[in-house]
């Protein structure tokens, strides 16, 4: 199946075989391509065997060890050139029943529909002429590889043999988590699509493992996708180690490991290249950047699923859109240690606090009463630029002793320096909203400086708050919404908490 050395000649000649041409046009240009390879002058037998092979219409059939290879790459649509990256002979895949031939862009009664990110505004769709040949592909999904009607592309769907089943992850879930578990379990089977609304700190990885587990069982194809590489790999690695010894495929931008497995762990971004192949996909942290908002990711997603998968969300913060989405939503109001939320206070300080021209001895003295009792503290700045200034800015009231520092997505010690935060190096730490979620610190004060800003919706609001009171010796802590003037959203953000927090004594979860 394989071929040894790519020359551009094969790549022509295969377009050519995979063309909307008559056998006759095609004829006219095998012989052309042919032509131009003999004046190149260079040998290549692999341009030569396929050359016979293909004009001579031979016919060839898979080995079992050729499945095996094809098999890591099901549910892709993929292009005459990303297999030919993989030195395959195109032509041996025309007598398998699991390739498809497809169009990824289709037109249904005069509209065009595309496969790839189920785009069908119209004005997203361009046309150009090659030859009198005339190609439509869709703008919107370009990124991620051109999706046409006029290029054909290979969709794989190899059944997996069964794969031997990992042994039961050993999580323990507190009663709640329970509850939504095993709901969770029944809605998948029952092809309901779910969202789970937990509160920062309930623990929603846990929730989902049960379902996932069941899915292996049931030799379901499964994908666990997440929009931020980091949380990626630290999934997969929790993961390996639950489902031990149970193949799992992991990709994300830097990293693509595709093992042979019904199990899938990726970025949001990832799931856009897959086609009609899963059972289930769990989108995780679904309000969060980039997925998000952006329309090609949200619907990418979409049709990843086979026509009747299914699809569970999981947030501490979605958005309505989300919630009206789906067909139920589970709601977990408490913390997995049963204490309540601690609410956001505001604090009111004079316009000049925020551009740094006035002390604030409100700041002063939250640090200094903090330290004193041997806590941390993050202080987060609406924007990047806003870090340096407010480090010098809190340095002038300082002492040495009092380690300060800042980092934002784009700073080279980024890992470094919250490590450092982590193992109490530095004991006032100002951030960007990149720390807004994935992130547990012990003893953690929070303020957020200059709140009303446009940059601190509700949701990011709350993530920020969640950041405190995680962990069961420590389940409280103060956050501050420091600003000149009160904002929409930090109303908002003060009510959702409280609305969780007033489900969770109403339902009597909270510990009292
Ligand atoms: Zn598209």
């Amino acid at each position: 199946m394989f071929f040894r050395e790519y020359c551009e000649f094969i790549e022509a000649l295969y377009i050519i075989y995979y063309s909307k041409m008559n056998d006759y046009e095609k004829n006219i240009n095998y012989r052309k391509i042919r032509k131009s390879y003999e004046e190149f002058g260079k040998i290549n037998n692999d341009f030569e065997e396929i050359y016979d092979e293909i004009t001579t219409g031979a016919v060839y059939n898979l080995k079992e060890s050729d499945l095996t290879f094809l098999r890591r790459y099901n549910g892709l649509l993929l292009s005459i050139s990303r297999l030919l990256n993989l030195k395959i002979k195109l032509h041996y895949l025309d007598n398998c029943t699991f390739v498809k031939k497809m169009y990824s862009v289709e037109l249904i009664d005069d509209k065009y529909h595309c496969l790839q990110c189920d785009n069908s505004n119209q004005n997203l769709f361009f046309s150009f002429e090659n030859n009198s040949l005339k190609t439509t592909y869709c703008r919107r999904c370009i990124d991620f590889g051109r999706s046409d009607d006029n290029f054909i592309k290979f969709h794989i769907n190899i059944p997996v043999s069964k794969i031997e089943a990992p042994k039961k992850p050993n999580v323990r879930l507190s009663d709640v988590q329970e509850i939504a578990s095993e709901r969770l379990v029944e809605n998948t089977e029952k092809n309901l699509s779910t969202l789970v609304w937990a509160v920062c700190g309930a623990g929603k990885t846990e929730i989902v493992y049960e379902v996932i587990y069941q899915a292996i069982l049931e030799n379901k194809t499964i994908c666990l996708a997440i929009p931020r590489r980091d949380v990626v790999k630290e999934l997969s690695e929790r993961f390996y180690r639950d489902f031990s010894g149970y193949p799992i495929s992991v990709l994300h931008g830097e990293e693509k490991v595709l093992e042979e497995s019904n199990f899938y762990i990726m970025t949001t971004h990832q799931l856009v290249k897959y086609y009609n192949y899963f059972d289930i996909v769990i989108i995780d942290e679904v309000d969060a950047f980039p997925y998000s908002g952006d329309e090609c990711l949200e619907n990418g997603a979409k049709t990843s699923l086979k026509n009747n998968g299914v699809i569970v969300f999981l947030s501490a913060t979605p958005s309505n859109k989300i919630k009206a989405s789906v067909d139920e939503v589970i709601k977990i109001p408490i913390r997995y240690h049963r204490y309540l939320l601690p609410v956001p206070k505001i604090k009111i300080e004079k316009t000049e606090v925020f551009d740094f021209t006035k002390r604030c001895k409100f700041i002063e003295k939250f640090i200094k009463e903090r330290l004193a009792r041997d806590r941390r503290i993050l202080i987060f700045v609406p924007e990047i630029g806003m870090c340096e200034t407010a480090v010098l800015y809190l340095k002038r009231s300082f002492s040495d002793n009092i380690l300060i520092d800042f980092v934002y997505s784009e700073d080279e010690n980024r890992s470094e320096k919250i490590k450092e935060f982590y193992n109490r190096k530095i004991d006032v730490l100002v951030t960007t909203t990149i720390l807004e979620r994935g992130v547990t610190f012990d003893y953690l004060d929070v303020i957020i400086f200059d709140t009303k800003h446009i940059n601190f919706t509700k949701s990011a609001l709350i993530q920020i708050s969640g950041r405190v009171g995680r962990k069961d010796y420590d389940n409280s802590g103060d956050i501050v919404f420091l600003s000149d003037k009160i904002s929409r959203e930090m109303k908002a953000a003060i009510k959702e908490i409280e609305y969780m927090n007033n489900l969770a004594k109403y339902r009597k979860l909270n510990r009292r």
